[in-house]
């Protein structure tokens, strides 16, 4: 294949826009921001999880707590009822009066048993308060660390964003200009090759695959004429030739 000279030439200039594109892309899908933001959603499922457990057993605790004193509270106003009627001296007969004092006595023990069950209920209670406060607190505080690196990630973006619209916008300018067979031969070279697709000869090494050309590969470029498409041996890349290829 034959192409002017220059043509080759701004083909590097299309390959290095291609590079550069594929730079940003990679830069895109490998922002650090990504992996910081799925650790925190990560986190946040957990805590927020945790926040609903304890949230639970508040209420749970709460509803045993009324349960608990209403226990105590029946128990008192039976005792007190009882107290009324022995204090009355309406209740005469002695076996009657023992068997009152004798459940105003086991009143009394009851309502002590379900006083520690109120107590004990409570502590619960606020341990359950303070562990949902605190996750609620934690909750908060990592939801604004997502927020802010949701924000890093955005702004990153769009610079990404901005920049590969330029240098697409330049890349369709200077391949516009070369020679569409030429272009198409560097396309497809540039998918077998893992994005390069020309390289510069430079110092007689091909910059495509970095080897460097042996004498009887330099006497073939040097015996080519300029317009003619030279080929790397090695990778097969398009070499161009420069001031700078050591011929
Ligand atoms: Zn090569």
């Amino acid at each position: 294949m034959n192409a002017a000279p220059a043509d080759q030439i701004r083909l590097l200039d299309v390959q290095a826009l291609d590079t550069r594109l594929t730079q940003l892309a990679h830069k895109r899908k490998n922002l650090p921001e990504h992996e910081e933001i799925q650790t925190l959603e990560g986190d946040l499922t957990q805590l927020r999880d945790l926040l609903v457990a304890a949230q639970t057993e508040e209420s749970d605790t709460a509803r045993e707590q009324t349960k608990a004193e209403q226990d105590v509270d029946q128990v008192r106003q039976r005792a007190s009822r009882d107290q009324k009627r022995l204090d009355s001296g309406l209740v005469t007969n002695p076996k009657d009066l023992e068997s009152l004092q004798s459940e105003i006595a086991s009143l009394a023990k009851r309502q002590g048993d379900l006083e520690d069950v109120v107590l004990e209920v409570m502590e619960r209670r606020e341990s359950a308060q303070e562990r949902a406060g605190e996750l609620a607190r934690r909750v908060e505080s990592v939801q604004a660390k997502t927020e802010d690196a949701t924000g890093r990630r955005d702004a990153a973006l769009e610079t990404i964003d901005t920049e590969v619209a330029t240098v697409k916008k330049e890349r369709e300018i200077v391949a516009g200009s070369v020679p569409a067979e030429l272009l198409k031969l560097y396309e497809k070279i540039r998918e077998q090759q893992g994005g390069v697709g020309a390289a510069r000869l430079y110092q007689r090494r091909c910059e495509g695959c970095q080897l460097e050309l042996n004498i009887t590969e330099m006497n073939e470029v040097r015996a080519a004429a300029a317009e003619e498409v030279v080929r790397c041996e090695n990778c097969r890349r398009i070499l161009v030739r420069t001031p700078e290829s050591g011929l």
